[in-house]
């Protein structure tokens, strides 16, 4: 065991338990099982109480006995507490009784969920000594590396599909990162960063750094637990892309029942893909354990993983808590876009819409009671996605600068409503 390894113990491998120091490393030696954190519970129950949580800052980092790095934060001590919305407008066009939205379109500092593993995986990195730190990305993590890597002092190398949103290019290029875009989609950005990771002493946040990285999302799940006074929702919706975000909430929700923040109830993980790329929704729909790799073609980009790499477990996550899955076109998309918009004043990307279609579907076929309660976890702005509504948003009434022009417009606006 590590000298200063704060509250974990070790890594250890997901399939056959053998345990590893705690470097950057991801992969059993023995079987390729991935690699996850393991904590010392039993202290962390001594400090970690619902009185001590609430006389912390409001940032992820109040739950920091559960989140992997051994002394105090360094990067990204802003973010997450992100707002829990009470949803009733959207709760009631999509027929559920009660609504919440976690709204991650607005986290700090770069507007998406991602800020969570990068705060984590970076400040880790730097315990472990390193200087440059790099992703494979879909766009969201590439900005939060170079943004958060910028103001940490960090040389960052961020990989991306070359076809991304020009935002999302723009958003890493704007930090001063080096944006390397490859001709191909996720998965072979992903290979390639494999292959770099294994010749270059860097910390690729998703790579040889993942097993700190994918627990930042487990912030996002015990804020919803605080938020909601210390309870877990019977349902949560949340959409995937390498499934692991899917597998962390689950992940929280059963250490938040370990450490007694909340009381255990039985509650249901769901998974909402894009139709364009959706392994993962099209294995559980089939009742299957593994899923069947695929060429991405969605307007979602930044779910677009062909071959997701914890697929396996966010299939058994569903499994366990008797969850669904479902996957939703490029106009469902855009629909869920501007229902949560209209409804509740929040402009997510297109993983959000993603995530409000498919709960609109599992609340329309009972797989979501009607008279039940669940939390839809919104994790992208749609202000980085711009091109993937224009067209669809309404239009501009254009007129002179004249009070008559104007109220001319305002008589056939009254006249025929219906025109949006
Ligand atoms: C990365 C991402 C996700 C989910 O990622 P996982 O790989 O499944 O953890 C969801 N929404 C947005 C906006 C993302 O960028």
């Amino acid at each position: 065991m590590e000298k200063h390894a704060g509250f974990m113990k070790a890594l250890k491998c997901r399939e056959c338990g053998r345990e590893y120091p705690l470097i950057a490393n991801h992969v059993c030696d023995f079987d390729f099982g991935p690699l996850e954190v393991v904590y010392d519970y039993e202290r962390i129950k001594h400090t970690l109480t619902r009185a001590a949580i609430q006389t912390r800052p409001k940032s992820m980092w109040r739950f920091r006995e559960l989140l992997p790095v051994a002394g105090d934060p360094t990067v990204g001590l802003e973010v997450g507490c992100t707002p829990l919305i009470k949803a009733d407008r959207l709760a009631r066009r999509l027929g559920i009784r009660e609504l919440w939205v976690k709204n991650d379109t607005v986290n700090y500092p770069t507007l998406s969920f991602k800020d969570r593993v990068v705060s984590v995986a970076l400040s880790r990195a730097r315990e472990l000594g390193f200087t440059i730190v790099a992703c494979a990305s879909t766009g969201n993590l590439a900005n939060s590396v170079a943004a958060n890597a910028a103001a940490a002092s960090l040389k960052a190398y961020v990989f991306i599909p070359a076809d991304l949103e020009q935002s999302k290019v723009l958003n890493s290029l704007i930090y001063g990162a080096t944006v390397v875009g490859i001709k191909g989609h996720y998965d072979e950005v992903n290979r390639l960063c494999a292959e770099i990771a294994g010749k270059y002493p860097w910390a690729f946040v998703n790579v040889n750094m993942r097993p700190y990285y994918a627990e930042g999302s487990k912030s996002m799940g015990f804020e919803i637990v605080e938020q909601l006074g210390w309870r877990i929702p019977p349902h949560t919706v949340v959409c995937m892309a390498s499934g692991s975000l899917l597998t962390k909430i689950h992940k929280s929700y059963q250490e938040a029942i370990k450490m007694e923040l909340a009381p255990e109830v039985h509650y249901r993980v769901h998974g909402a893909q894009a139709t364009g790329c959706s392994p993962i929704s099209t294995a559980q729909k089939a009742g299957l354990d593994f899923f069947k790799p695929v060429k991405p073609n969605t307007i979602a980009k930044s779910l677009a993983i062909g071959t997701p790499a914890d697929g396996f477990y966010a299939l058994k996550v569903m499994k366990e808590t008797n969850g669904c899955a479902d996957d939703v076109t490029d106009d469902e998309i855009r629909e869920g876009i501007k229902l949560l918009a209209e409804c509740e004043g929040i402009f997510a990307e297109t993983a959000g819409g993603v995530t409000v279609g498919v709960a609109k579907k599992l609340i329309a076929s009972g797989s979501i009671p009607a008279d039940d309660a669940a939390v839809l976890c919104i994790t992208g702005n749609g202000l980085k996605t711009l091109d993937a509504v224009a067209g669809h948003a309404g239009y501009t009434r254009e007129i002179k600068p004249s009070l008559r022009e104007f109220e001319n417009l305002l008589e056939a606006e009254t006249r025929s409503p219906s025109r949006a």
